[in-house]
């Protein structure tokens, strides 16, 4: 059994660090939020009065934020994470941030003398509940072989990407041919709908063709042909079109630091603020079909 303390214990973390309690680790959580690490002791972890607590409290130190500049105060603050960790401790940062943080905050941890892994994940609350998660994950070769058991607990598809910082990497490029691909099955289904062509025909020709893609045919943003996608329960969110446009505007914000060409990812970037602008940041990322099915909608 290892100790870890967890701390950020929201949509993500709750469930993420309720799987390691099942999987028979002892968890010590705090969130800034009351009643958020009485409810993990309810399952059976234990509640840390401040996040200095619940640091000291582990032999790893998981992390899930909202993001860069949280991570940053939380690791490097006074009295944070490096002041307080364990000797030895194993630091992972589960939080979607840009990699330039990822990295200086891995550098920093380093110099203090830990091993740490960033290590966002993909898949969703639904995959947070169900422990099925794929978690990027960039770091050393030893701390990604010391960190894997745990994230095994919280996850399914669990790959080493590198160095520090290739996890937010693999991420927020992942994430951009999603927001990039979403866009464009969005503006398929809309012509098509001029053309006089139906949507579910359009699909059963589209998912068996080069179009095919997984913003097609797993998660279609049109009521109808998948029935577990969010167009059929009003466009409820999954991943939140908020979260869609944070991903993107890190993958720009790379771009600009690293001088990659993404010119479609800074348009589907400048479409999903649009769309968020509209008050539409809590709805599902694919109901931005909505958006771009309106006849006023001019690029
Ligand atoms: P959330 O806002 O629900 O949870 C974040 C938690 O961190 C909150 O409970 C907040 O109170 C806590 N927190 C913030 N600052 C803190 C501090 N200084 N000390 C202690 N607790 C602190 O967000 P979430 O949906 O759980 O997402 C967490 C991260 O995971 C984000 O980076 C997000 O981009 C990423 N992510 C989210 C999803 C999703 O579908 N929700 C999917 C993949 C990745």
């Amino acid at each position: 059994m290892a100790t870890i303390g967890f701390i950020g214990l929201g949509n993500m973390g709750a469930p993420m660090a309720a799987n390691l309690v099942t999987a028979g680790q002892q968890v010590t959580g705090f969130d800034l939020v009351a009643g958020r690490a009485e409810a993990l002791a309810a399952k059976g972890g234990r509640a840390a009065a401040t996040a200095a607590e619940a640091v000291t409290a582990g032999e790893i130190v998981i992390t899930m934020l909202p993001a860069g500049p949280d991570v940053r105060s939380v690791y490097l603050g006074e009295g944070g994470v490096l002041a307080r960790a364990r000797k030895g401790a194993l630091l992972i940062d589960c939080s979607t941030i840009d990699v330039e943080t990822a990295r200086a905050v891995a550098r920093a941890a380093a110099d203090a003398g830990f091993d740490m892994l960033d290590a966002p994940v993909s898949g969703g609350v639904v995959g947070a509940e169900t422990a099925s998660l794929t978690i990027m994950v960039g770091g050393s070769v030893e701390a990604f072989e010391r960190g894997r058991p745990l994230l095994a607990a919280m996850g399914r598809t669990i790959v080493h990407a590198g160095p520090s910082g290739n996890g937010q990497a693999a991420k927020i490029c992942n994430n951009m041919i999603l927001g990039a691909s979403m866009i464009a099955v969005c503006e398929a289904f809309s012509l098509a709908e001029r053309l006089g062509l139906a949507a579910q025909t359009l699909f059963d020709i589209s998912a068996k063709s080069s179009g095919q893609c997984w913003a097609l045919t797993s998660y279609c943003p049109v009521p109808g042909p998948v029935p577990a996608s969010p167009a059929n329960r009003d466009y409820v969110a999954g991943f939140t079109a908020a979260m869609m446009l944070k991903d993107l505007r890190l993958a720009q914000q790379a771009a600009g630091a690293s001088g990659a060409a993404t010119p479609l990812g800074s348009l589907a970037a400048n479409l999903y603020q649009l769309f968020v602008d509209e008050g539409m940041g809590g709805l599902d990322f694919s109901g931005i079909y909505r958006f771009m099915r309106k006849p006023e909608v001019k690029i």
